[in-house]
């Protein structure tokens, strides 16, 4: 299959671009010939690999409507256009409703998955390209399954792919596709820090893949390379799991 590649002078906008996964879409768009905007909560002095490597890099928190819409005006004035968006930008966390804890850490789960998808997906929407704008949400396998002590974790991510779903019945009619890549175990900050709270090691964490693999962060981000292209213009309203079997 040849992917068409059309993306001279193509503008995306990735948030969470600052390590893991988001750089990896930070690198990978850029190799391909896009220009690339990427925003993280750090200030940029702290963010060198994303400043580096992408065309325009800002702080952005994705749950704050303001730093949102400031964001993407940032985009628009600095290239006049915004062909794709990556909402990538996510944060993890166990909470098993003991009734000590308070509720902070399940608010900001859901505020930084759902409601930045939610924020950056509304104000980026109307600058899309009718044809060729493309939506790609990084949800995760817990969209699809529940794990017991990542109750708002999969709360989120499952509300991600209703909102991918939904949205992409919205854009039908300006061929704008929306999808969802869920990813199983990626190798990143993330996911070392789970495997740790588990108490598990790598190889036994890869003992649950039936591929036998952790996929490397470049491997999504060729993924959604693909959903951005022409060649995935009749793909829409899909969650596109890459996690080695792992749901098999
Ligand atoms: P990392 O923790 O390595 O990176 C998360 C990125 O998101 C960082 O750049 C972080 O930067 C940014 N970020 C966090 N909160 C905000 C915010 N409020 N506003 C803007 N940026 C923010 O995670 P991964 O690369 O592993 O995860 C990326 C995405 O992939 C997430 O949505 C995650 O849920 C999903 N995923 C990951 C899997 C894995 O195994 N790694 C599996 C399935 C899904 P900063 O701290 O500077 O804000």
């Amino acid at each position: 299959m040849t992917v068409e590649n059309n993306s001279k002078s193509k503008v995306v906008l990735i948030t969470g671009g600052s390590r893991g996964i988001g750089l990896a879409l930070v690198k990978t768009f850029k190799a391909a010939g896009w220009k690339v905007a990427a925003c993280s909560r750090q200030p940029i002095n702290k963010n060198l690999d994303m400043k580096n490597m992408s065309d325009l890099s800002f702080s952005c928190d994705v749950a704050n409507k303001v730093s949102v819409i400031e964001g993407i005006d940032l985009v628009i004035k600095r290239f006049g256009r915004l062909d794709a968006i990556i909402n990538n930008a996510g944060i993890a966390g166990s909470n098993t409703l003991e009734l000590e804890d308070d509720d902070k850490l399940w608010h900001d789960i859901i505020d930084v998955n759902l409601h930045g998808t939610y924020y950056i997906t509304k104000y980026a929407l109307p600058h899309l390209p009718n044809e060729t704008g493309r939506i790609i949400n990084i949800a995760s396998v817990l969209a699809l399954i529940g794990v017991p002590d990542q109750t708002a974790y999969t709360a989120a991510k499952h509300a991600v792919l209703g909102f991918t779903r939904a949205v992409a019945a919205l854009a039908a009619s300006r061929q704008i596709t929306v999808n969802a890549i869920c990813p199983g175990w990626v190798r990143t900050d993330m996911a070392m820090g789970r495997w740790k709270e588990m108490n598990l090691t790598e190889s036994e964490i890869i003992k649950t893949i039936p591929l036998g693999r952790i996929i490397e962060p470049e491997e999504v981000a060729e993924l959604a390379l693909f959903l951005a292209s022409p060649s995935a213009k009749n793909i829409t309203a899909q969650a596109l799991t890459i996690d080695g079997g792992a749901l098999m």
